[in-house]
């Protein structure tokens, strides 16, 4: 997919566990907005959402700026906690909770690199998270070329590339 991403996007996996991920067009342009004001810099958040009843499907509804104290560069993005206690707290009051990562690749592809992947192992093995199976979501592109979005569930310890299509 690509140039003026706006709608919604399903993504799924048809494997023998299968997964499905919503990532809402709300969500979409808070990240496209983020990136664009980054320019050549990446940037990135969390993803906040629910989860299905059945099998494992997520909606992701929110996908947060950098919180305060990120660093970035061309070719790199680190998030800070700042704030996102809080946060997570106002939004579990509403039956919201952290589903996992976003970032952009200015310019490049929305592959997650191999820092990428171990820092997503990391937090699905960090408590404090409450998310053994994080998604991450990356997009990649520019203003001018248009954006393309990954969406990558780490399911104990593999890593599950979901299909883009639009709902
Ligand atoms: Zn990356």
């Amino acid at each position: 997919m690509n140039d003026g991403i706006s709608d919604s996007i399903e993504f799924t996996e048809d494997g023998p566990e299968g997964a499905s991920i919503w990532l809402s067009s709300h969500a979409i342009a808070a990240m496209i907005e983020a990136a664009t004001k980054a320019g050549r810099c990446e940037t990135g958040g969390i993803l906040i959402g629910r989860y299905g009843a059945e099998g494992w499907s997520a909606d992701v509804v929110e996908a947060t700026p950098k919180p305060k104290g990120s660093g970035s560069g061309w070719f790199w993005f680190r998030r800070s906690k700042t704030g996102l206690a809080s946060l997570l707290e106002s939004r579990w009051q509403a039956g919201l909770y952290y589903v996992g990562e976003w970032h952009s690749h200015p310019g490049g592809v929305p592959v997650p690199s191999r820092d990428d992947v171990r820092a997503m192992r990391r937090i699905a093995g960090d408590q404090s998270y409450h998310c053994p199976s994080p998604v991450l979501m990356i997009l990649a592109g520019r203003p001018r070329t248009g954006w393309s979005v990954s969406s990558t569930l780490f399911r104990r310890g593999h890593e599950v590339r979901l299909e883009a299509g639009r709902k």
